[in-house]
């Protein structure tokens, strides 16, 4: 519930921060962008009223208009909101579809276990995202493109032995780029699965990127609530090389809303700093 709110704040926001960068640009304020030198040692921010609502700065009136931008007196530096707050407020708790769980972030407690966990999808996970890969997985039958749970829910127990066998496997900097370590995995949530075709001849991960089912969840997926999460060229942010096949359900709105930001990770979409490594 407190995900669809955290969407519905963001939907009016984005548009009303875009108008007021639109209006302050148009009067050389754009963000950052006061040249106005400060007697007072500090950055530019400081000077402002602290906290100012972002939402509430006023808007400048013609006496403030100038075309250069390099002199006169400063109307203000918009602050914009770290990503969204509803969400940055549930991405520590692990019950929560919201949980954010990388290299820097840990699941906490680090034996957590879903409360909730349901095997009608073929894996376990999470009962909200179970029904929503069910609905994902019709869609995707429906437009020829059919796919089936690989991979679902591991248990802290269960990520050692897969991160022990990829170690075994791979060597310790490879597996650190496509496995996590017991506790780091977001496979402990219920929350995410990994997808391969139903059927053909790409049965395995290695050749899933150029399957037409590839490309049919990193259009839709969303949709359904789920996101992408280790998208190509984005390893210095995740941590992890990419997946195409890695899905992590946060919820419809949610998933729409980064969608519809244009970020390519969780952490770029909630002004999370990078996770590349522990
Ligand atoms: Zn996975």
């Amino acid at each position: 519930m407190s995900a669809n709110h955290a969407v519905r704040r963001r939907t009016v926001a984005v548009p009303l921060t875009r108008a007021l960068v639109t209006v302050l640009a148009a009067v050389g304020a754009v963000v950052g962008g006061i040249g106005a030198p400060s007697a007072q040692a500090g950055p530019v921010g400081s000077r402002l009223p602290d906290p100012t609502p972002w939402a509430t700065l006023p808007v400048p009136g013609p006496a403030t208009v100038r075309s250069g931008g390099t002199s006169g007196p400063s109307v203000g530096v918009l602050r914009r909101p770290a990503g969204d707050p509803a969400w940055l407020a549930q991405a520590s708790d692990p019950a929560s579809v919201l949980v954010v769980v990388n290299k820097r972030r840990p699941l906490s407690p680090e034996s957590y276990v879903p409360a909730d966990l349901d095997g009608s999808s073929g894996v376990l996970l999470r009962a909200d995202a179970s029904e929503a890969f069910e609905r994902l997985a019709a869609a995707a039958e429906a437009a020829g493109v059919p796919v089936r749970a690989r991979s679902g829910y591991r248990s802290y127990q269960d990520q050692v032995v897969t991160w022990q066998r990829w170690q075994r496997t791979l060597g310790d900097v490879v597996a650190e780029s496509q496995s996590a370590r017991p506790g780091y995995s977001e496979h402990q949530t219920g929350l995410a699965l990994d997808v391969l075709p139903r059927d053909g001849a790409c049965q395995d991960f290695g050749c899933f990127g150029d399957t037409p089912q590839a490309a049919w969840l990193a259009e839709n997926a969303a949709q359904f609530g789920f996101v992408v999460r280790y998208q190509e060229g984005q390893e210095a942010v995740t941590g992890y090389t990419a997946e195409p096949w890695h899905l992590r359900y946060v919820g419809p709105s949610a998933a729409a809303a980064l969608a519809a930001s244009g970020a390519h990770s969780i952490e770029d979409y909630l002004g999370l700093p990078p996770a590349p490594t522990y």
